[in-house]
């Protein structure tokens, strides 16, 4: 029998690494959803379109593939119309145009079936604003991983400065909080705790903490 596990919650929680983390020391696969609507915000960049047009970003998905795929080491790689864009979709600009798309009922549509396909054969643990809401509700762990804004601009700036991207943490913060409120925000599928969810915090937690933890509430509810 497979097993799915959501893990929901806001920009920078630190819900990939331990989600990927927690995946290899389960064996299960790690999906992470948010490349998904990511690849969309960076076709419509790529496109030059208008992405606050919403009907413009809809018009873009008729002749689109978006696919999961995964590399010799099991990371995922996302395809777009075939192509790895898996290296573009990390950027600043593309984050923030991934937020936009994503409020999009057409774009959520779009994406569900893909992603639920992905939870019917085989055990994972998934990613993003809404899997415990919306795309697995009948999930058999529910986790909201969360950590304060600071905490949360502080990781993301590490992480963009690590990969050489010339950033200010100001302005990493002032995009934290602008996705926070872009995700919550909206009328479909807004980021928020699934009722029946987990909460867990990381803000005081190192990673190693906050995979433990994570962990040991997949382990407890799935004795
Ligand atoms: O998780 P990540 O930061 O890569 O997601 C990029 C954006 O995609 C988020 O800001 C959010 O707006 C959107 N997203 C979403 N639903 C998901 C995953 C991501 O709306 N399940």
């Amino acid at each position: 029998m497979s097993i799915a596990v959501a893990i929901d919650g806001p920009a920078g929680a630190g819900k990939s690494t331990i989600a990927r983390a927690a995946a290899s020391q389960l064996g299960f696969i790690y999906v992470d959803t948010g490349a998904l609507y990511r690849s969309i915000g960076l076709n419509a960049l790529r496109k030059g379109i208008d992405i606050t047009d919403a009907d413009a970003v809809v018009s873009t998905l008729d002749d689109l593939k978006v696919e999961l795929a995964f590399d010799a080491e099991g990371s995922q790689i996302v395809l777009l119309n075939g192509e790895d864009v898996s290296a573009f979709i990390r950027t600043p600009e593309v984050s923030m145009s991934a937020s936009k798309v994503s409020a999009i009922p057409e774009v959520r549509a779009f994406l569900l079936d893909l992603q639920r396909n992905m939870a019917k054969t085989q055990s994972v643990i998934m990613d993003g604003r809404d899997i415990g809401t919306v795309v697995l509700p009948d999930a058999e762990v529910k986790i909201f991983l969360t950590a304060s804004p600071e905490i949360r601009a502080k990781r993301r700036f590490d992480e963009l400065i690590e990969k050489g991207q010339d950033v200010k943490y100001e302005d990493v913060l002032a995009d934290v909080i602008e996705r926070d409120y872009n995700d919550s925000h909206r009328e479909i599928a807004p980021l928020k705790p699934a009722e029946d969810s987990h909460l867990a915090d990381t803000s005081g937690l190192t990673l190693q903490e906050s995979i433990d933890l994570i962990i040991n509430i997949i382990k407890e509810n799935t004795k």
